[in-house]
């Protein structure tokens, strides 16, 4: 099993990710989060709202409706050119993105060392996005190349098409192209609408932000890798407004902090880079990826981008709408530029997942353990009476109801120690507290360390601050 596959499995063994509708077999690219999960991602969003909201002065938060008034996406440019250019293998009837293909060929050529053919070939594709004509170029590579279907090795390739990635529904009871509506591929567009609103009732000045986080629907056609691609997903986005000319001193302000909050979150920095895009779309200016080593390779998780005054401009002339701010120290009108911050929170937490997994070998039993930043554990601490009687677990459950009060804390009693040292350590909770003979005597517990394994004696009446100074202190010890 490969890690992913490893992931996989944890996850709907202890309640992490299930398939969505999991008792009809599953619906194909949506997940469901559960009980540990859901907490996973509440701590991911929350330190994603106290960095970015909280932190910043400047920066407002938003929450804005899936569906949206139909001339925004023509407005955003998603109804004409929100395609991806995919490509058939007729033996294996599986369907690829012709761009990840001859991407995936790149980074094979440059792996075994054939550099100077890999610096030809991304000139190539290069030109080829570029082209008026981008389908037939890149069908052409794919045929020059001779790149083979990934699952059947087969050399037999459909024409390269594009497909539309909105999914369409209708309001109200009549079902025809005027009632057609879509739900939102991204967030940002709720955030450029509301700019004026949310500038003007939190009376802010440039340079300022909005934040969001919510869901986002593409119908994607190759959804593949767990919750690294869904159909339904959650973005977490911010949009920082700024006078046209600074845009770029923001651009790499906000690419300092956004990389260093991934660090903050646990990730090793080795297992994080940045990757220019090839190929600007056409509102954008400058635009990096935060990339983090997936098991199945280098993969976005995060995109900074420079967006000009492309969107505002747009809707001010689809809405008629002026979308101009008046800069009291320039003392002049202008569309503000836009520097945005778009992350997937459920990549970021296919992200925790991979990093925090380890497998080791303790005393000839394998331990599987999630390893991650306390900050984001689902649960913080796990109280366990050493046996069911002698008032032990009466003091256990009031020392859980009192840690409640300050985190995520979990009562358990049942098997043996070690099976419930396993299982905490599977949901990736930092500390296990255990009520025992002496606690009842002198009021001292032991708490065990899930990294190190390493057991203490701490009084059980400053166990909540005890273990506040331990998460805050908190490092990543051992190397995967
Ligand atoms: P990709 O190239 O991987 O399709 P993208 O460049 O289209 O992604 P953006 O439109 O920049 O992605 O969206 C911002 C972020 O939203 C991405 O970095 C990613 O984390 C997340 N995201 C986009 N599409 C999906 C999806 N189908 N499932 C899960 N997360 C997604």
């Amino acid at each position: 099993m490969d890690l992913l596959e490893k992931i996989v499995s944890l996850s709907k063994r202890r309640g992490f990710i299930f398939p969505s509708s999991d008792i009809y077999g599953g619906l194909g690219a949506t997940y469901d989060y559960g009980p540990l999960g859901v907490e996973l991602k509440r701590n991911v969003k929350e330190r994603w709202w106290r960095e970015m909201v909280y932190r910043h002065e400047n920066i407002e938060g938003l929450d804005a409706a899936i569906l949206m008034h139909p001339t925004v996406w023509k407005a955003s440019g998603h109804v004409e050119a929100f395609h991806d250019p995919m490509i058939d293998d007729k033996a294996s009837k599986r369907r690829y993105r012709a761009d990840d293909l001859i991407e995936r060929r790149i980074e094979k050529m440059e792996a075994s060392g054939k550099e100077e053919q890999a610096r030809a070939l991304r000139t190539r594709f290069v030109a080829a996005l570029h082209s008026d004509d981008m389908p037939k170029e890149l069908h052409r590579i794919i045929l020059d190349e001779e790149i083979r279907g990934p699952d059947s090795g087969a050399f037999d390739w459909t024409e390269v098409r594009q497909f539309n990635l909105m999914f369409e529904t209708h309001a109200g009871a009549v079902v025809d192209d005027e009632t057609k509506i879509y739900l939102r591929p991204e967030t940002a567009q709720g955030i450029f609408v509301n700019f004026r609103l949310a500038q003007e009732t939190a009376r802010q000045q440039l340079p300022f932000g909005i934040a969001q986080i919510g869901k986002a629907f593409r119908n994607e056609i190759v959804a593949r890798r767990f919750i690294f691609r869904m159909r339904e997903f959650e973005q977490m986005e911010m949009q920082y407004f700024v006078c046209p000319g600074t845009q770029m001193e923001h651009f790499e302000a906000w690419r300092a902090k956004r990389m260093q909050w991934h660090i903050d979150n646990g990730i090793r920095p080795e297992h994080l880079r940045w990757h220019e895009h090839e190929k600007l779309a056409h509102y954008a200016d400058a635009a990096f990826d935060v990339q983090y080593a997936f098991p199945m390779g280098w993969q976005e998780i995060e995109g900074i981008h420079s967006r000009t005054d492309f969107d505002l401009k747009r809707h001010q002339e689809f809405s008629g709408k002026k979308m101009e701010y008046f800069d009291p120290h320039r003392k002049e009108k202008y569309i503000p530029y836009v520097v945005e911050t778009s992350a997937g929170l459920d990549r970021t937490i296919l992200m925790l997942l991979c990093e925090a997994y380890e497998e080791e070998r303790v005393e000839g039993e394998e331990r599987i353990v999630m390893k991650f930043h306390p900050e984001v554990a689902p649960v913080k601490a796990a109280v366990f009476p050493l046996v069911k009687r002698d008032g032990m677990p009466e003091t256990a459950q009031a020392l859980a109801a009192d840690l409640r009060g300050h985190f995520n804390a979990f009562y358990d009693d049942s098997g043996s120690i070690g099976k419930r040292y396993r299982r905490m350590d599977e949901a990736g909770t930092p500390f296990c507290i255990t009520v025992d003979g002496e606690t009842m005597e002198t009021g001292a517990v032991t708490v065990r360390d899930r990294d190190s394994m390493i057991q203490e004696r701490i009084p059980k009446n400053n166990a909540a601050d005890y273990l506040k100074d331990r998460m805050q202190g908190w490092s990543r010890s051992a190397e995967r």
